[in-house]
């Protein structure tokens, strides 16, 4: 079951919507305003923190450099 977020432009709210179409008619479900944007949720759907850092467990910029979060940028 395809389910794609759209964030509205209107009024910047962020819904899910299960298409099944391409050219599916959306509306915003808080403001009903029918430019929406589909947003790219390719690993972070079941994340709510909301932020765009990457949490791979990895410090310093570099995934896998030491293993341990801030285990090699501590100091
Ligand atoms: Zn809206």
């Amino acid at each position: 079951m395809p389910i794609y977020e759209y964030k509205c432009g209107d009024c910047g709210t962020v819904s899910e919507f299960i298409v099944l179409k391409q050219d599916e008619e959306i509306t915003c479900p808080l403001c009903g305003g029918a430019k929406l944007t589909k947003l790219m949720s390719a690993h972070n759907t079941a994340s709510s923190s909301g932020s765009s850092m990457p949490d791979f467990g990895g410090c310093c910029g570099s995934p896998g450099s030491c293993g341990t979060p801030g285990g090699c940028c501590s100091g």
